[in-house]
C-alpha cells in the first residue's frame, strides 16, 4: 500500500496521537461522545504491536458483545494479519479464566453458567422452599431478589445498606433475605453452577491470589478498557489487581455517558481513576468527529442541565449540518408512520437503511413501529430488549447442552424433563429426587489442566436414570428414554458441532409438536447448530451463549443475506459507542425520559438525562426525536385523565431553541395550532398489487 506503515497515527489529531503512543504508567482518556476515544484505543493497540509488544499480551475489554466485536474488528484491521488481538467482555474473559482455574475455585470442570433468568429461577425455588411464597407478608419476588443480590455483589456494599438505600420497602424481610442469599450460594455450589456475578467475583479472587494473581497478570502487558464510565466496584478492583502485578492500564470513557447506575456502575470511578492509579496521565479530547454542530448544540444544552455537570461542550469538526427535529405526533401509531416516512425519505435521498437507526428506551417502545415496518416491507434487525436466548425453545436447547457437561445441573434437568410430553413439574421433581441419590461421580473429575487439584464432583444423574424412569408416568418413559440416550451420546462428543447436532435431533420433533410456529423455531435450532460448528469447544460454546447472549438469531449466525440492507432498531443501552448517519429517538415524553420510576432522586434523573444524551450523540448527520402526545392505553405513570402525555422535561427551552419543532394543530400543548409539517405522504406505488 502507498500508505505509510503507521498510517493510523497520521489519521489521528495531536492529542489522540499522544494518547495512542503514551508510555509508562496508567492512562485515562476522558472525553465526550464521538471525540475518537475508541478510535484512539484501537490505534494504541496497533502502535503497541508495531513497537514489538506481542499482540497476545494485550487485552481489550469492554461491556457489550457488539461493542467488543466492533472494537476487535477495528483493532485487527490495523495490525498485521498474523497478530492475534485478545479481547471480549468482562464476563467472557472472566469465564475463560475461571474455567482454567476451576479446581482452585472448587468448581466441577463442567460447571454451568446461570443466566439472569436461571438465577432468578433458583432464587424463586429457594423462596418457595423457605415458605415465603405462602406466607402472608409480602416477601419480595424473584426479580426483586435478583436485583438486590446483584446490586449488593456488584457494588460490594453490605446488604443492609443496599436495602436501606434502594429497596426500603423490603426492610422487614432483611434477615430472611440474607438467609436466602446464603442458601443461594450453597445451592449453586451443590449444583456445580455459577452466576454472572460469580464470574467477576471469581476473577477478582484469582487476580488477588498470591500465587495465581501474578501468573494471570504476567500473561498481559497491557489491559485496555473502553467505556470505563460503566464499570462497577468489582471491575475497578480487577483493574487494580492487574495493575498491582505490573500490567499497564489504559482506560477511556465519558462520565457523561454513564448509563448503568442500575447495575451499580458509577461514573465516579472514572473520575477517581487518577487517584486510584497513581501516576495517571489524563488526556482529554476536544473535537467531535462524528456529528455536525447543530446536533451537538442540542446535546450540549441537554448536558448543561445536569446538576453536577462537568463542563464539556462538544465542538464539531465537520462543517454544516441540519438542526435536529423534534416531532410531535398524536400517538404511537402516528409516531410509527412518521418514522417510517422519514426513513424512506432518507433512503430515497441516497442513505442506505444500514446508515439509519431507530433508538428507544425499551424494546417495547418500538412495538407499533415494527408493525409499520413490516407493513411497508422495511427490513430491520433488532438489538436489546427481549433476548433471543429467553425464547423457550432456545432455553430448552441450551439446557440440553448444559446437561451434557454437568449431570448435576438441577435447573437444566427440571427444564429438560418437562420437555417430554406427559411429564409435568411434579413427576420431574420426583425423577430428580431419585437421580440426586446417584453416587458422586469421581471418575468425572480428573485433575484440572494446571494440576492444581481435583475438580469438585457433583452427582451424575444420568447414571441413575434407570431407577428414576420408574417414578414417571409410564406413557412418558419411552420418549424420556430417547432424550436421555441422546444426552449420553452427546456427553462423549468432544466437539460442539456434532454434540449440538445430536441434541437438535431429539429436540426438533418436540419443538414442532409443542409450538404452533414450531417449524420457524426449529430454524433457530439449526442456526445454533451452525454456530456451534464454528466454535469447536462445546463448553466454550454454551458459555458464550450465556455470557454474551445474542439478541436475535441474526446476531448469532451471520444472516445469509449479509449484503442486504437492514435498518437497525436498538435500545439506547445496546447502541452505546456506535453511530449512524440518521438517528431517530422514539417516545421522548415525560414518563419515559425520565421514566416515572426514576422520578426520585436527582442522581437518578441525571442518569435518565444521560441516556437521552447517549441516544442523541449517536447521530452523524440528522437527529429526529419523536414526542407522542396521546396514548391508546396509558403508558407508565401518565396520570393525566385525558391520556395526554407531556414532552420530556429534558426538552427544555434551551434545547428546543436548537431544534426544529413540529407541533400538532390540536395539540393541547399547542392551543393556537401551528401547522403540521409532517403529513402522511400519499403512496402512489403499485406495490400492494404484487402481494
Ligand atoms: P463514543 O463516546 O460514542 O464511544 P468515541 O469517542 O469512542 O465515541 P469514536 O467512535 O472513536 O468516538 O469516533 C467517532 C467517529 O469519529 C468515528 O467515525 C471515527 O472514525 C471518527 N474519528 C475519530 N478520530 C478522528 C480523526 N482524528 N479524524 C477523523 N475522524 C475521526
Ligand atoms: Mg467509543
Amino acid at each position: 500500500a502507498d500508505r505509510g506503515e503507521r498510517y493510523w497515527l497520521d489519521e489521528l489529531n495531536d492529542e489522540q496521537r499522544a494518547a495512542a503512543t503514551h508510555t509508562g504508567g496508567p492512562l485515562l482518556i476522558l472525553a465526550g461522545a464521538g471525540t475518537g476515544k475508541t478510535t484512539t484505543l484501537c490505534a494504541r493497540v496497533a502502535w503497541l504491536v508495531a513497537e514489538g509488544v506481542p499482540s497476545e499480551r494485550i487485552l481489550l475489554l469492554t461491556f457489550t458483545r457488539r461493542a467488543s466485536r466492533e472494537m476487535l474488528q477495528r483493532a485487527r484491521g490495523l495490525v498485521p494479519a498474523s497478530a492475534r488481538v485478545l479481547g471480549g467482555t468482562f464476563h467472557s474473559v472472566a469465564h475463560r479464566l475461571v474455567r482454567r482455574h476451576a479446581a482452585a475455585l472448587g468448581l466441577p470442570g463442567g460447571f454451568g453458567v446461570l443466566d439472569a433468568g436461571d438465577a432468578a429461577d433458583v432464587l424463586d425455588l429457594l423462596r418457595e422452599e423457605a415458605g415465603h411464597a405462602k406466607s402472608r407478608t409480602r416477601f419480595p419476588k424473584k426479580g426483586t431478589l435478583l436485583d438486590i443480590y446483584s446490586r449488593t455483589v456488584n457494588a460490594q456494599l453490605p446488604l443492609s445498606g443496599v436495602i436501606a438505600e434502594h429497596f426500603p420497602w423490603v426492610e422487614d424481610h432483611r434477615e430472611a433475605i440474607s438467609a436466602l442469599f446464603r442458601e443461594y450460594t450453597t445451592r449453586k455450589k451443590a449444583l456445580g453452577v455459577v452466576d454472572l456475578d460469580d464470574l467477576l467475583l471469581m476473577w477478582r479472587a484469582l487476580a488477588r491470589d498470591e500465587v495465581i494473581g501474578p501468573r494471570l497478570a504476567s500473561s498481559f502487558d497491557h489491559v485496555l478498557i473502553d467505556e470505563y464510565q460503566d464499570v462497577n466496584g468489582l471491575q475497578v478492583d480487577l483493574a487494580q489487581a492487574l495493575a498491582g502485578f505490573g500490567c499497564d492500564i489504559t482506560v477511556v470513557g465519558d462520565d457523561f455517558q454513564a448509563i448503568y447506575g442500575f447495575r451499580s456502575a458509577s461514573a465516579g470511578h472514572i473520575l477517581d481513576f487518577p487517584e486510584q492509579f497513581p501516576g495517571t496521565r489524563v488526556v482529554t479530547l476536544e473535537r467531535n468527529y462524528r456529528s455536525t454542530q447543530p446536533v451537538l448544540d442540542a446535546a450540549n444544552e441537554l448536558a448543561a442541565q445536569a446538576t453536577r455537570a462537568f463542563p464539556k461542550r462538544l465542538r464539531a469538526d465537520r462543517p454544516g449540518g441540519v438542526r435536529p427535529a423534534v416531532i410531535h405526533v398524536r400517538d404511537q401509531g402516528a409516531e410509527a408512520e412518521a418514522v417510517a416516512d422519514r426513513i424512506l425519505e432518507a433512503r430515497e435521498n441516497g442513505s442506505d437503511l444500514r446508515d439509519q437507526a431507530v433508538l428507544a428506551r425499551t424494546s417495547h417502545d418500538s412495538d407499533q413501529l415494527e408493525l409499520e415496518l413490516l407493513r411497508r416491507k422495511i427490513p430491520y434487525v433488532k438489538y436489546g430488549g427481549l433476548k433471543y436466548l429467553e425464547a423457550a425453545h432456545v432455553k430448552d436447547f441450551v439446557a440440553l447442552l448444559r446437561l451434557a457437561d454437568n449431570g448435576g445441573d438441577e435447573i437444566a434437568w427440571f427444564r429438560v424433563l418437562q420437555l417430554v410430553e406427559g411429564l409435568g413439574p411434579a413427576s420431574a421433581r420426583k425423577a430428580m429426587a431419585v437421580m440426586a441419590g446417584a453416587p458422586r461421580d469421581l471418575a468425572e473429575s480428573p485433575l484440572d489442566e494446571m494440576g492444581e487439584g481435583r475438580l469438585a464432583a457433583v452427582p451424575d444423574r444420568l447414571a441413575a436414570w434407570s431407577e428414576a424412569r420408574e417414578v414417571i408416568p409410564s406413557g412418558a418413559r419411552a420418549s424420556a428414554d430417547a432424550v436421555i440416550a441422546a444426552l449420553v451420546v452427546a456427553r462423549d462428543e468432544q466437539r460442539a458441532g456434532p454434540r449440538a447436532e445430536g441434541l437438535r435431533e431429539v429436540l426438533a420433533p418436540l419443538v414442532r409438536a409443542r409450538y404452533p410456529d414450531g417449524a420457524i423455531r426449529v430454524q433457530d435450532l439449526d442456526q445454533l447448530v451452525a454456530a456451534a460448528h464454528q466454535v469447536g469447544d462445546p463448553r466454550q460454546f454454551v458459555a458464550e451463549l450465556v455470557l454474551d447472549p445474542p439478541q436475535s438469531s441474526a446476531d448469532l449466525a451471520q444472516p445469509p443475506h449479509l449484503d442486504e440492507d437492514y435498518l437497525t432498531l436498538s435500545t439506547i443501552h445496546s447502541a452505546k459507542g456506535l453511530e449512524w448517519d440518521h438517528v431517530h429517538v422514539l417516545a421522548v415524553y415525560d414518563g419515559n425520559f425520565p421514566a416515572c420510576m426514576s422520578a426520585g432522586t436527582s442522581e437518578q434523573i441525571d442518569e435518565e438525562r444521560r441516556l437521552l444524551y447517549v441516544g442523541m450523540t449517536r447521530a452523524r448527520r440528522t437527529l429526529s426525536m419523536y414526542v407522542p402526545v396521546r396514548y391508546h392505553h396509558r403508558p407508565r405513570g401518565i396520570d393525566d385523565a385525558h391520556g395526554y402525555g407531556k414532552p420530556s422535561r429534558f426538552l427544555t427551552k434551551a434545547v428546543l431553541a436548537c431544534c426544529d419543532v413540529t407541533r400538532l394543530p390540536d395539540d393541547p400543548l399547542n392551543p393556537r395550532g401551528a401547522p403540521i409539517v409532517t403529513a402522511r405522504r400519499l403512496s402512489v406505488s403499485p406495490d400492494s398489487l404484487f402481494d
